[in-house]
């Protein structure tokens, strides 16, 4: 039921605005997620009405092509008709019942078979990526006694206290490193490694290793913009850790399902003690997912000492949508056609910026590509916080007014569905040459 009208001006207009101004009076800086108040690109939001495949409608009324997809989980597009059918059918039997049900096995056993770090191993639902890696760190801490943990710079892995640190995405785009609220005690055992530096993880493991409980890395980046592990980065985090007594924890949220079947973690080989999920696991739905080493797994309460619970963890809904989309996943592997259309779609915005004259680095994993408005390479935070951020919010300001809706921030990742086709990306390939001529 894909809508294949010309795409419109997507910019806020008359009935986004009142919305926006009656949403800030009532909810802070009128968004439920910091990143959707566009302060980084300037303007104001548009908001949506309903999204379809690969597009959106705002409620003035433009179509837009979506690249955000949901912040990830629409790997098959917005309202999937399969996923859709599937959470009518399980609303109509009860939203939820706070008890075991016979899908959520089924879902359990289907995860596990995908990611490769759970093959023999256990997954426990939650309800967001936040819950996943703070849920993880926790496990990790309980099974090792350790209390030390490590993320890298620039990295996101969700709003837990101990995690806000040199955080990435939205925090990245505010400008905010840590945040208020955190006490400085609560980050003290939270250590950080600037992003692909396999010597600087050598060196901090040499000095500490015995006191470190885990490791956790976004295998690709994606929350300082999409950023590839460098060669032999990820099999280095392996290594030193498993040298160590350190649990690895590969926060799949982004990835997972997405740079292949079975995450990053497949894409390049290596298996991690642990692995966090999130979006395209609840296929549109509040569902995360950590899960790996059935030792480790078999800490957590009942079975172990550490606590780790939620009333609508494992929620029909959630468990009805993240089904569905995996067994999709399964039955036609989109994979393959995702990675000819993000090329075909990333070599072009090259090409267009190169004709226009202008810096830009374009960096991809799969369906996960980020263009930073700089000469490259940009393999870190340093790297990706010298992009040219003004020109970044002329670009999205030029695409959004020819209906292509990117995510607002230089530190984001654009994310090709399913849905998508040729003819969108080479409609998106048209407005971005458009685009970068008028801000070169
Ligand atoms: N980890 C990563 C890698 C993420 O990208 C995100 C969200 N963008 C999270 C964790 C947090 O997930 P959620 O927003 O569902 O809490």
């Amino acid at each position: 039921m894909t809508d294949t009208t010309k795409t419109t001006d997507g910019r806020a207009s008359t009935r986004s605005q009142e919305l926006f101004a009656a949403a800030k009076r009532v909810i802070p800086g009128g968004v439920n997620s910091p990143v959707r108040a566009f302060a980084s690109v300037g303007g104001e939001p548009p908001f949506i009405a309903r999204a379809q495949g690969p597009y959106m409608w705002t409620e003035d009324g433009a179509q837009l092509i979506d690249y955000v997809g949901t912040w990830g989980p629409a790997l098959l597009g917005h309202a999937h008709p399969e996923v859709v059918e599937a959470v009518c059918k399980a609303a109509a039997d009860g939203l939820s019942f706070g008890a075991a049900t016979r899908a959520e096995v089924k879902f359990a056993e289907l995860v596990c078979s995908m990611v490769p770090s759970m093959n023999d191993g256990m997954v426990r639902m939650v309800c967001s990526g936040t819950e996943a890696t703070m849920s993880a760190l926790r496990v990790a801490r309980g099974f090792t006694g350790r209390n030390k943990i490590v993320k890298m710079d620039g990295a996101y892995h969700g709003h837990a206290d101990v995690l806000l640190v040199a955080a990435g995405s939205g925090a990245a785009t505010l400008g905010i490193p840590g945040s208020a609220g955190v006490p400085p005690k609560v980050v003290e055992d939270t250590l950080l490694l600037p992003h692909n530096d396999a010597e600087a993880a050598r060196a901090l493991c040499k000095e500490q290793g015995d006191q470190i409980a885990a490791i956790i890395v976004e295998p690709v980046a994606g929350n300082m913009g999409c950023v590839p592990p460098e060669p032999g980065y990820l099999e280095t985090l392996r290594a030193l850790t498993r040298k160590h007594g350190i649990v690895l924890i590969f926060d799949e949220v982004m990835t997972g399902f997405r740079v292949a079947r079975g995450g990053a973690q497949e894409r390049y080989e290596v298996t991690p003690d642990l692995t966090c999920l999130g979006k395209i696991v609840g296929g549109g739905m509040p569902v995360g997912a950590y899960g790996g080493r059935r030792d480790i797994m078999e800490s957590v309460a009942p079975l172990g000492p550490v606590y780790q619970a939620g009333t609508l963890s494992g929620n029909p809904l959630g468990v009805a949508a993240g089904l569905t989309t995996l067994e999709i996943i399964e039955r036609d592997p989109p994979y393959a056609r995702l990675e000819a259309l993000s090329a075909r779609l990333a070599d072009g915005l090259a090409y267009r910026a190169a004709e226009a004259g202008l810096d830009f680095t374009g960096n991809r994993v799969g369906p996960m590509l980020t263009g930073f408005f700089r000469v490259g390479p940009v393999r870190n935070y340093d790297d990706a916080k010298g992009s040219d951020l003004d020109r970044f919010a002329q670009f999205h300001q030029q695409m959004l007014s020819r209906g292509i809706y990117l995510a607002p921030s230089q530190f984001e990742a654009a994310f090709v569905s399913a849905a998508h086709d040729e003819a969108i990306i080479d409609r998106t390939l048209e407005a971005a040459a458009e685009s970068f001529a008028a801000i070169a």
